[in-house]
């Protein structure tokens, strides 16, 4: 069954309804079938496009800061710190997928 995350618009092929989205880690209140699904609507305030602007540059700053850190931890051979920044890098990156269907999804 195919199953759409409202917020970030991951589609999720599982059984079951996910917990949470794989993708931006809402939980699966924000999720639907995939045949429920309706795009968001109704325009975002000028405040709100800043406010989505200003935590896109945080996402995108947070993402290379923890590849940065996967990085280095990989080459000092510590594999769990590196295996948990990897892990918030992916993080990071659903969010900032998130916030940038958002802006689409709502004309700004
Ligand atoms: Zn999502």
């Amino acid at each position: 069954m195919s199953w759409r995350c409202i917020v970030c618009g991951k589609k999720i092929t599982e059984d079951h309804k996910p917990d949470a989205c794989p993708l931006c880690g809402v939980v699966s209140d924000y999720i639907v079938a995939d045949s429920e699904y309706e795009r968001p609507s109704g325009a975002l305030s000028a405040a709100a496009v800043a406010d989505y602007d200003r935590a896109l540059a945080l996402e995108i700053e947070a993402t290379r800061i923890y590849e940065e850190a996967t990085e280095r931890a990989k080459i000092e051979g510590d594999e769990l710190t590196s295996v948990f920044f990897e892990a918030l890098a992916k993080n990071e990156h659903g969010h900032q997928v998130a916030i940038k269907f958002q802006k689409k999804m709502r004309g700004a």
